[in-house]
């Protein structure tokens, strides 16, 4: 990872209605790029690194600070090109182009890995933007929360009667995104234990409220979790140790849980996965001094916690691969059915993608969150009829501690996200929001990734590994009116695995902002849609007859 000998400021967006850069778009770049960036949002500032691994807002500080300066003297028909989170070209478009542009990670296909991509790295020529790191649009834990609600909520109705009350769900990795594991197990109903190795996060989750207890150990966490199974209470356990150890444990222990998932940063096998070391051995240096040896440990590690996973399903176990390559590691390491059990894309989340629906997320940058509220409220009363949105909001609403700029998720459609936007575009216009508001996603969505082992894993006609779709996607954002618009690679699942796009959009509550909005929010989703009627899925070949999309060669 490429460092700089400066000291690390303690970055924390401005807040309020007065802006310093030269129009609101560029404004709300410079915020959100802070925001991903403040101590309460990030996983580790000061070495700019937001979250997933080691995905960075930034290149490192000397880049930081040159984007914040650039954003400010940048004009209103101007573009601002990123490269791997450097800034190196400010050019002359027009008003209604992105008024920033970023491509992170990517690397020709042939050289598509990590090697690669490490030395390249370490020349201080590349950064990992992960999904919303590199694309300034990460809202803390909370942006995932929801997403994972879905898949547990989604297990829920195909395996256990609509709710995980009365069952116990085992995973590991309390991070930036796996720390909503324990609370959207909760929400779900049910119980869980989550392994973690650093102490520090599972101190963060019991601070954030997304944890509510943690055990001494495995035996500790066991009888905890049976003795809230046997109540039906819903309760979420953290456990301190290396999940290599502990799930194969489980197997010698002859214990099996109702589910078993896993969201360590197995992406990244020399930075993400930690593989267990002996007491008198110290696991970084370890990495610096001796990598093939740490490297071939981590693979190890993977492959015996895999095994575990499969002996765990064999055993009844419902198992699920939870986006972080985990899988494809240990096959990596000989694991020949280490693909045995599915990824949660296929297994509970594509019927929401065929509708276009997937995280929609906006940030206030008033910084007050009444504002936030207020757009809660209001979605309350656009979609009455959405049940998982209306128990969504009001939960959220009550219990979730804001990070940074306050922010809200929630999981809307194609024709309901640009209705969304365009309520919060005249709620600006009429002063009942103070300050503009932010409007982005996740790279994790219907029509913007091309992921085979996560989003697109066995899509109806094999098509998984096209990433003309996600191209598509980035240009379409450009050409409909988005704030700014970035391209990534290895998000997610790790380089040479997937190629994704970020959208971001702006509602200032000018007339400009809402026919941006109109139209991106309206075409990103139907990519959604689009890509899933193409792949022959019939929920998304009614969607698009119904809500009027015009696709020439389905004849609809
Ligand atoms: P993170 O790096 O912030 O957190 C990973 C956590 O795992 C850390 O707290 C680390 O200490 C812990 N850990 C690492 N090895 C361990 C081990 N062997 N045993 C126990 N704990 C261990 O990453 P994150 O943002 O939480 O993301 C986690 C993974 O999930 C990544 O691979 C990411 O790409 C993937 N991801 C999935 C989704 C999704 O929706 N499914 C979304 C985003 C990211």
């Amino acid at each position: 990872m490429t460092q700089t000998a400066e000291p690390a400021p303690v970055i924390r967006a401005p807040r309020g209605s007065q802006k310093t850069a030269k129009g609101w778009i560029q404004e709300a770049a410079k915020r959100m790029l802070m925001n991903n960036l403040d101590p309460e949002v990030a996983e580790h500032p000061e070495t700019l690194v937001v979250y997933g691994g080691r995905g960075k807002a930034a290149r490192n500080w000397p880049a930081f600070h040159k984007i914040v300066e650039t954003l400010d003297r940048l004009d209103n028909d101007e573009t601002l090109l990123i490269q791997s989170g450097k800034p190196v070209a400010v050019l002359k478009t027009h008003e209604w182009a992105p008024r920033v542009l970023l491509a992170n990670s990517n690397l020709v296909p042939h050289w598509a890995n990590w090697e690669t991509f490490d030395q390249l790295d370490q020349a201080g020529l590349t950064m990992y933007g992960q999904m919303t790191a590199g694309s300034w649009i990460y809202i803390g834990t909370q942006g995932i929360l929801q997403g994972t609600y879905e898949t547990f909520a989604g297990a829920a109705r195909k395996h256990f009667g609509g709710s995980l009350k009365g069952t116990i769900t085992v995973t590991a990795g309390l991070g930036g995104m796996g720390g909503a594991q324990p609370l959207a197990v909760k929400l779900a109903g049910g119980v869980s234990i989550t392994i973690e190795i650093d102490p520090t996060r599972i101190q963060k989750r019991l601070d954030t409220r997304y944890l509510d207890e943690v055990a001494d150990n495995l035996d500790d966490a066991i009888r905890r979790a049976e003795g809230y199974k046997a109540q039906g209470v819903a309760r979420s356990i953290g456990v301190p140790g290396n999940a290599a150890e502990l799930v194969p444990q489980l197997v010698a222990m002859n214990w099996t849980p109702d589910l078993i998932t896993d969201q360590t940063s197995a992406h990244d096998p020399m930075w993400g996965y930690l593989p267990p070391v002996r007491a008198d051995e110290d696991a970084a240096r370890l990495r610096a001094e001796q990598p093939e040896e740490y490297r071939r440990r981590a693979y190890e590690a993977m492959a015996a916690h895999v095994r575990a996973i499969l002996t765990l399903q064999a055993r009844g176990a419902v198992a699920f691969d939870y986006g972080n390559n985990l899988r494809q590691r240990a096959f990596e390491a000989g694991v020949e059915d280490a693909f045995a059990y599915p990824g949660f894309v296929p297994a509970f989340i594509r019927d929401s993608f065929c509708e276009g629906r997937g995280p929609f997320r906006w940030v206030a940058l008033s910084g007050d969150p009444e504002d936030i509220y207020a757009t809660d409220r209001a979605l309350l009363a656009l979609f009455p009829q959405d049940e998982r949105l209306q128990s969504w909001l009001t939960y959220a609403a009550d219990q979730i501690a804001f990070q940074g700029l306050p922010a809200r998720i929630c999981w809307l459609g194609y024709k309901e996200r640009d209705r969304a936007a365009l309520l919060f575009n005249e709620m600006v216009a009429d002063g009942r929001l103070k300050a503009p508001i932010v409007i982005g996603r996740d790279h994790l969505d219907a029509g913007s990734v091309a992921s085979p082992y996560r989003e697109t894993e066995a899509m109806k006609d094999g098509s998984d590994a096209i990433s003309d779709w996600p191209l598509l996607n980035f240009g379409l954002g450009i050409a409909s009116g988005a704030a700014w618009m970035s391209f990534h690679h290895g998000g997610g699942v790790g380089l040479g695995f997937s190629q994704h796009s970020g959208l971001v959009a702006l509602a200032d509550g000018t007339e400009d902002a809402a026919r941006r909005l109109s139209r991106c929010l309206t075409n990103d989703p139907g990519m959604g849609v689009i890509r899933h009627a193409d792949a022959g899925y019939d929920l998304a070949l009614d969607v698009a007859r119904e809500r009027g999309l015009d696709l020439p060669s389905l004849g609809i």
